[in-house]
This record gives structure tokens, C-alpha cells and sequence, in this order.
């Protein structure tokens, strides 16, 4: 198939092209490099701009036999999109409809989307299941949601098929070492752990600690970032005029923010230094992703079980590229 990635030199963006080229598709990217790397996927299938060039992207369409788009393009900070959720609103929903529109209008009608657990808010009870009520707490989970709910729309209309694929945390990176984790102002727990444990951050700040769980500290659903690449090309190959799918990509396990730090010295050898913090602000106790409709719908079976799997990874991404891919 020849498939358009928007948001593909991000991290699960890059990850979803490497899969994808490796099943033998004709991968086309592109990205505005704001927050993706351009190391990280083949520079001659790099096209740079934003969601809202429309008029670039509508000359794309023209001049390339598209058969299927997986949507990654988009803002994806909790915190950011309380503070600022007109950047959240605008690039997320408005520019995502506008690619919409385009696809529309090109005939391109099968559609992966990157959605996330934020869209479930607050789940009354783990593990969760796609079919929990969809209440989410911050403006992020409540662009994924709406799209969500366009493309369900678009696809009765319009006889699209497509996939809104809710992850729950991505982790590690690619076994062959060649590209991982690289966010500008990293704020996520498994990166920030490793780089404390290597002296290239601070100590790690503990958000929370009097959480109802067995340690005090938030559990979430770690599920390494190949699998989830996996399952995207597996619901791109599965998807056809009609088909609905809404599915959790978690392992179906949790594991406490202590669990996470334990593991990230066990496998680095070091020390992870930590401070106990305040819970930060829209963190529920407890993520865990019941994943079943994933393995039964597409056939889909995370192939990280472990978490020190996962971490073992990660950690040889970051020890090998210490200033991310600004190291190569
Ligand atoms: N976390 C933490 N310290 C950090 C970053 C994250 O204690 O510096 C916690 C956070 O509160 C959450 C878990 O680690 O419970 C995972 O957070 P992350 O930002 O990695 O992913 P999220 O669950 O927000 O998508």
C-alpha cells in the first residue's frame, strides 16, 4: 500500500514507518519536525509542513497515488493542553478535520488514527475496556475523543474504514538500537528515570505518593513502542470500507511509578535519584488496558511481556545516543 504518515518523525510515528517499510509498504512522511526528528526516518520520503498547509497537502494528494493515512500529527501534552488548549483545539481537531476534508476529497478513505486512553478520563474500574464511558478530563483526551467520534461519523457516511487505536503508555525503543525516545522537554517517567540514573537530569521527581494503590504511586500500562508500530500496520492491513474499530494497545499490565524506578536500576546498574512531589495535576491512580479486542480483532500479541524488557531497551537507546539523536 502506499501510505501517507502525518506526525511519522515522531516517536511512535517513526517506529509505525520502520514497521511499516519492513512489511514492504511505500511510506510517505509527513511532518513539521517540531517536536519530530528528522533522523529518525528515510530523509527521501520526508515531506516537512504543518497539518494546516492544506494546499501542500492537497498537491501531495494529487501528485501521489495514496491508499491509506495514519494520523499521528498532533500536540500531545497533558499539562500544555490545560494551559494552552487553543493550540490543542486548533491543530488536533480543526487541522485534523481539515485533512479529513482533503481526504474526503481525494477518495482516500482508509484512515489508522493515534488516539490514546486520555480519552477514557477517570475509568470507574481497571482494567479498562472499549467500551467504559469516554469522559476525559483534560483538553488533550477531549481532541483524541472528538476525532474519534468524527471519523465514526465519516465512516457511516461516508463508507470509510478506519481504526482509533488508544494507547496506553509507549515505552523503549527499537531493538536495533537505531532510533528511540527524544522529546523536547521530556516529561515522561521512563526517559526521565534513565537520564536521573545518568547524571543528565535532575533527580527524578515521585508525583504522588498517597495514591490508593499498594506503594501509594500512579500504576500505569507500559507496552514497548514496536508493538504498538505492530498494531498499526496490522489495523491498517485489516481495515476496509466500513470496518469501525476502536481499540486499547496496552500489555494488560500495570506497574507503580516505584515498580518503573526499581526496574530502571536493576537493568542500568545505577542509581535512579528521586524525590518524593506532589500528584501532578490530572493523574488518575491507576491505567491499565485490557487489550483483549486488539489480539482478537487484528490478530495482535505484544511481543515485550516484561517490563525490564522494555527498559532494556530504552536504557540502550539513551546510553548509546545521550544527547538523543542530536548524538548522531
Ligand atoms: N511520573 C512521575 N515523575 C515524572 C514523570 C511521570 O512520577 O517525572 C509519573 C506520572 O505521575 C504517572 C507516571 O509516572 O503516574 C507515568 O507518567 P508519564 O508522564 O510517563 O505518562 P502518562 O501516564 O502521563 O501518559
Amino acid at each position: 500500500m502506499q501510505v501517507l504518515v502525518t506526525g511519522g518523525a515522531g516517536y511512535i510515528g517513526s517506529h509505525t514507518v520502520k514497521a511499516l517499510r519492513a512489511k514492504g509498504h511505500d511510506v510517505w512522511i509527513y511532518d513539521n519536525l517540531v517536536y519530530g526528528h528528522k533522523q529518525a526516518v528515510p530523509q527521501d520520503r520526508l515531506l516537512v509542513g504543518n497539518l494546516a498547509e492544506i494546499d501542500r497537502l492537497d498537491h501531495f494528494f494529487v501528485t501521489h497515488s495514496i491508499d491509506a493515512v495514519i494520523h499521528f500529527a498532533a500536540y500531545a501534552s497533558v499539562g500544555e493542553s490545560v494551559h494552552n488548549p487553543s493550540k490543542y483545539y486548533l491543530n488536533n481537531v480543526h487541522d485534523t478535520l481539515g485533512l479529513l476534508e482533503l481526504l474526503r476529497k481525494h477518495h482516500i478513505h482508509r484512515v489508522v488514527f493515534s488516539s490514546s486512553c486520555a480519552v477514557y478520563g477517570i475509568p470507574p474500574k481497571t482494567p479498562i475496556t472499549e467500551d467504559m464511558p469516554k469522559n476525559p478530563i483534560n483538553p488533550y483526551g477531549r481532541t483524541k475523543l472528538m476525532i474519534e467520534q468524527a471519523l465514526d461519523d465519516y465512516a457511516q457516511a461516508y463508507e470509510w474504514g478506519y481504526a482509533s487505536l488508544r494507547y496506553f503508555n509507549a515505552a523503549g525503543a527499537s531493538r536495533d538500537g537505531e532510533i528511540g525516545e527524544d522529546h523536547r522537554n521530556e516529561g515522561h517517567l521512563i526517559p526521565l528515570a534513565i537520564l536521573a540514573a545518568m547524571g543528565q537530569k535532575p533527580p527524578l521527581q515521585i508525583f504522588g505518593t498517597d495514591y490508593p494503590t499498594p506503594d501509594g504511586t500512579c500504576i500505569r500500562d507500559y507496552i514497548h513502542v514496536e508493538d504498538l508500530a505492530l498494531a498499526h500496520v496490522m489495523a491498517l492491513e485489516k481495515i476496509e470500507a466500513g470496518t469501525h474499530l476502536n481499540l486499547n494497545l496496552g500489555m494488560g499490565k500495570g506497574y507503580s511509578v516505584r515498580e518503573v524506578i526499581t526496574t530502571v536500576e536493576a537493568v542500568s546498574g545505577r542509581q535512579v535519584p528521586c524525590v518524593e512531589a506532589a500528584r501532578r495535576i490530572g493523574d488518575p491512580a491507576e491505567l491499565v488496558a485490557d487489550p483483549t479486542q486488539a489480539m482478537q480483532i487484528l490478530g495482535w500479541q505484544p511481543r515485550y511481556t516484561d517490563l525490564a524488557e522494555i527498559i532494556q531497551t530504552a536504557w540502550k537507546w539513551h546510553s548509546t545516543h545521550p544527547h538523543g539523536f542530536a548524538s548522531q
